[in-house]
């Protein structure tokens, strides 16, 4: 380094910037090394970070869409700018390797959100234009918006919150949550430096401190996304505040391979699918209907995949999956796959903790010849256990499919898009993927149906979502009005 440059801004300096001296204890999951403290702040400190939402918002929705949107783009250049100390902070509390669809991608995907987000526009729509009336509908910014965050991807869905409200002029409270709450904390305060006092603000706390945002009678919109179980609270909370919602809760997306499939050629798509994030994906393939002419060749093939993707630690360059985010985490997969065994599922590749790696790995685990009703099919895993389901009729795998409460994701692989479309039609997910599992795009509206939540995120019915509508009727000046 030469007398005139300055040193590059480190992970460590993003965590001096945010974690204190006493608080929470954050551990690195893959190794179990103290990350930092992080702040433990109360029911108080959201009341006062609403109250500065609040008076702050009307002034941020006066600056209008052209300024809020290059203010996020701004925003983007930001975390571009420290993009790798920011994903090696993250891959150090998440647990999630720096390489893969992980920690880089993610603060990839933090940018890349935030300048879609800036660039799509919500005109408004004139719905009677007859002569005597002309009836607009337009969009205002509804105003505080609460966004409570999970651990599984913190960045990322904190600017799935945040930048769509602060693009329609709300102002934003967040709650990261307690699992990961330093890398949320570093992001928002370099959101902060392009935003006026009290826009954007986090609260890190405890659960309570998400129920109080929730039901925060200043809070006109939360932002939830999180379990089916913490989702039933928001909307009984919401009961009070009568805030709008958005709820992105838990999944257990099916997948159905037909019998025309290339098991070979969709075998990576597959991995991903299901063990993107290392499992800990909301909408991931966490069940997977293969058809009985092609079954073996499917298993061996993600078999195959499975053996040859590096798990390891975060920081190590060569690791594309990592260690699960906690322990409830790693002990729910743990049960999952014991009993998976007892019922007399076959273990083809993992089914016992890696240890050797650190306490908190479990190796990638295909279990093949279970059931329906078996609880590794049934319940939500959220980690790197996939269940495998033979089915001899496709209308047996749609049933299949369809018999759960929740409906976040599907998807359909097939050599045969007609056959494929006919299949994804009749699947109640809110996404039906063809052919690949669980990629989002800015643009493309996401959201779940049955109990994996309502409301849309991204694109143009992303901001409707942080939007509340209004509509002008201007009658003719030449028509009298009627009584
Ligand atoms: P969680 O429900 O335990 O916690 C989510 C957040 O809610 C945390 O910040 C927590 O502090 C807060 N919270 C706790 N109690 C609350 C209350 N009473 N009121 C308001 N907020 C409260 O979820 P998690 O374990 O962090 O995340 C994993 C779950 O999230 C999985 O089920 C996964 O499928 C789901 N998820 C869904 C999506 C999606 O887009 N649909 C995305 C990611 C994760």
């Amino acid at each position: 380094m030469t007398a005139t440059e300055t040193p590059a801004t480190t992970a460590e300096d993003l965590l001096a910037r945010v974690a204190v001296p006493q608080g929470r204890e954050i551990r690195e999951p893959a190794t179990g090394a103290v990350l930092g403290h992080a702040p433990v702040q109360g029911v108080e400190d959201l009341d006062a970070a609403v109250a500065a939402a609040r008076a702050a918002q009307p002034g941020w929705a006066a600056r209008g869409h052209e300024e809020r949107s290059q203010a996020l783009l701004r925003m983007a250049d930001r975390v571009d700018a420290l993009a790798e100390p920011l994903a090696r902070l993250l891959a150090r509390e998440q647990g999630k390797p720096l390489n893969g669809p992980n920690a880089r991608f993610e603060v990839g995907a933090c940018s890349a959100w935030l300048r879609a987000t800036a660039a799509t526009v919500l005109e408004p729509q004139v719905v009677v234009d007859d002569g005597t009336t002309r009836a607009e509908l337009v969009y205002r910014p509804v105003g505080v918006v609460g966004a409570i965050g999970p651990w599984n991807w913190p960045l990322m869905i904190t600017v799935w919150q945040v930048a769509p409200s602060l693009r329609m002029g709300n102002a934003v409270v967040v709650k990261p949550s307690e699992h990961t709450p330093l890398s949320v904390l570093a992001l928002i305060s370099l959101l902060n430096e392009e935003l006026p006092e009290g826009v954007l603000s986090a609260v890190s706390g405890e659960r309570e401190v998400g129920a109080r945002l929730a039901s925060h009678p200043d809070v006109d919109k939360v932002m939830f996304t999180g379990s089916t179980a913490t989702g039933r609270k928001v909307v009984e909370s919401s009961a009070g505040n009568l805030a709008r919602l958005t709820l992105e809760l838990g999944g257990n997306d099916a997948g159905i391979v037909l019998p025309d499939a290339d098991p070979e050629a969709i075998a990576e798509g597959l991995f991903w699918g299901a063990f993107i994030n290392t499992g800990q994906t909301c909408a991931a393939l966490k069940r997977l209907y293969v058809h009985d002419s092609l079954y073996e060749r499917v298993v061996d093939a993600l078999a195959e995949v499975s053996r040859r993707m590096p798990m390891g630690l975060s920081l190590d360059e060569d690791s594309v999956l990592g260690p699960l985010q906690n322990k409830q985490q790693f002990d729910v997969v743990a049960r999952l796959v014991e009993d998976a065994e007892q019922r007399g599922g076959r273990i083809v590749t993992g089914g016992k903790p890696a240890t050797e790696l650190g306490e908190l790995f479990f190796p990638i685990t295909l279990v093949a010849d279970l059931t329906d009703g078996d609880p590794l099919v049934d319940e939500e895993q959220f980690g790197p256990a996939l269940p495998i389901v033979r089915y001899s009729d496709v209308e047996d795998a749609i049933a299949s499919a369809n018999r759960l409460d929740v409906g976040l994701g599907a998807s359909v692989w097939s050599s045969d898009p007609a056959a494929a479309r006919a299949v994804a039609e009749r699947l109640q997910a809110g996404t039906v993927w063809i052919n690949s599992h669980g990629s989002v795009h800015p643009m493309v509206p996401f959201g779940g149906v049955k109990s994996s939540g309502y409301g849309l995120e991204f694109g143009v019915e992303g901001l409707k979502s942080v939007a509340v509508p209004q509509v002008i009727s201007a009658a003719s000046p030449t028509v009298a009005p009627t009584a």
